[in-house]
């Protein structure tokens, strides 16, 4: 059974670039509620940790400096059907490929450098939280 809680990071390009009280407000007019959120950065090694399904990618090494390369904003989101829904919201991973209106379609730079994460399940939206938030911080 679906829950109804989801992973997301504003990524560094997005937050470099001063969008990411664009993109809170897109996600919370979409009807997501905002259960945990910080600014932080990740480590090269966390973000390979993060990442580490990807290992044997050709842009493994190159997503791993990205993703350390300046703040992110990590935060848990919750609706009714909050993994499908929120792929939605952020579009295809190629920008270019994204739909109109979509978060990558509006804010994202490149393939790599693509705004936002959003997990892509159940299972991976709990492991990918518990990465980021102890339980005291989720409300
Ligand atoms: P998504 O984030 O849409 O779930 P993936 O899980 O396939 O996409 O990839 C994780 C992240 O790795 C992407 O969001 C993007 O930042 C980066 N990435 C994916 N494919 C490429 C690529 N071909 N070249 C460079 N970076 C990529």
């Amino acid at each position: 059974m679906a829950t109804n809680r989801t992973f997301t990071m504003i990524k560094p390009d997005a937050v470099e670039s001063g969008h990411s009280g664009a993109i809170i407000k897109l996600i919370e007019e979409a009807g997501f509620r905002i259960v945990a959120i910080k600014k932080t950065l990740l480590t090269n090694e966390r973000a390979g940790q993060f990442y580490a399904v990807h290992q044997e990618r050709p842009f493994y090494n190159d997503l791993r400096a990205y993703m350390s390369s300046g703040a992110i904003i990590p935060m848990i989101l919750e609706k009714e059907n909050a993994v499908a829904d929120f792929r939605k919201l952020i579009g295809a991973t190629n920008p270019a490929q994204a739909e109109e209106g979509t978060i990558r379609k509006l804010y994202a730079k490149s393939v790599e450098a693509n705004a936002i994460h959003g997990s892509d399940s159940d299972e991976n939206a709990e492991i990918e939280s518990n990465f980021f938030f102890a339980g005291t911080e989720q409300y």
